[in-house]
């Protein structure tokens, strides 16, 4: 290994999230307008070869784990030969919408790929189409099951609730992934929506959602790792469920994550507001330890925390579905 990936602040860098789009198939109101964004020109797109290239890199500087994400990971072209090469340097993940999991679950479970997280808002499906403008449910659903069938495993959930939108299913969606062996992750929603709707004062908040769900259950919290969610061991274990508490119970101190955009910027945080662009000495024929320098400059510069809670706090230019989710 020439060197860890280190900041200012004494935290390595260990795990990448790789951006594979920014296109979708949905449109989550809380995500992307419903005419879409203004997507990146194909020739800015990384390569497989490129992706492949920086992940090694990567991993020669203590990289470990890698989830692949966007967008929607799974509408890139030849995904399981992508995930078949990086399968090999490091441990891979996936977060997707679920739609086309029935056709490449297995697929990509033979290239290597370990886990996926599914978003899933609601079980109801009239409520599905409203939230994601798009009347594909049933997909989902088909998803989660070809993911468990195809030895993925953990399936994990990720919920997103919204006040006055699906905050009455905290406990019914907790109750269906129980039935069902799935692992669900409340994820706090996040000032990233490019419609600039994110309000903190009615955002459902991580204590908020327990409360909710330790009216039904009995929560017993497992020891925090680095890991952005904290889990609770559901009515004694071993069903588990998380919550990721990003802005009311930020974990920027133990942050081990770094993230590449599909158009191959690297960035430090969700919330940064600068990128260093990884694409334009690659293409111009960097060596590998020229891009190791690259990417180690841009870790030292990573800030403490991301800052939602400070009163010059901007959102970042780029949406969650460009940065990477
Ligand atoms: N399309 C894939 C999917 O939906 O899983 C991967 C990308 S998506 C941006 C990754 C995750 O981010 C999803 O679970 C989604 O619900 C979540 N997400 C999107 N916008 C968010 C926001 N503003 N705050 C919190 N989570 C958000
Ligand atoms: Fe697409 Fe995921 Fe954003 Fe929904 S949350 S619009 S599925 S990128």
């Amino acid at each position: 290994m020439t060197a860890m990936l280190l900041d200012t602040f004494g935290r390595a860098a260990t795990d990448m999230r790789v951006s594979l789009t920014d296109k979708c198939n949905l449109r989550c109101t809380y995500c992307m307008p419903a005419e879409g964004l203004p997507w990146l020109p194909a020739p800015e797109l990384l390569t497989d070869d490129e992706i492949v290239r920086l992940v090694t890199v990567a991993a020669s500087m203590g990289v470990t784990t890698v989830r692949l994400t966007g967008g929607e990971p799974l509408i890139r072209p030849g995904l399981p030969g992508l995930v078949e090469r990086l399968a090999s340097l490091v441990e891979l993940s996936l977060t997707t919408n679920g739609l086309g999991l029935t056709k490449l679950a297995q697929p990509l479970a033979d290239a290597g790929l370990r886990r996926v997280n599914v978003s899933l808002d609601t079980l109801r499906p009239e409520r599905f189409l409203s939230l994601t403008r798009r009347d594909r449910f049933d997909d989902v659903i088909a998803g989660l099951a070809a993911a468990t069938a195809a030895g993925l495993s953990p399936v994990k959930v990720n919920t997103v609730l919204m006040r006055g939108v699906n905050d009455d299913e905290a406990g019914d969606l907790l109750a269906w992934c129980l039935d069902h062996g799935y692992e669900l992750r409340f994820i706090e929603q996040m000032p990233l929506d490019p419609q600039h709707g994110w309000d903190r004062s009615t955002m459902v908040a991580a204590d908020e959602i327990l409360e909710m769900l330790s009216g039904r259950h009995e929560l017993t919290p497992c020891e925090r790792g680095t890991a952005p969610a904290e889990v609770w061991l559901v009515d004694g274990g071993p069903a588990r469920v998380g919550v990721v508490g990003s802005v009311t119970r930020p974990f920027c101190g133990t942050c081990d994550r770094i993230r590449l955009t599909a158009d191959g910027q690297l960035r430090t945080c969700l919330f940064a507001r600068e990128e260093s662009d990884l694409r334009a000495p690659l293409r111009a024929g960097a060596t590998d330890a020229e891009l190791a320098v690259r990417m180690q400059v841009a870790v030292r510069g990573k800030k403490a925390g991301h800052g939602i809670d400070d009163p010059d706090f901007l959102q970042p230019d780029r949406p969650m579905s460009a940065i990477g989710g």
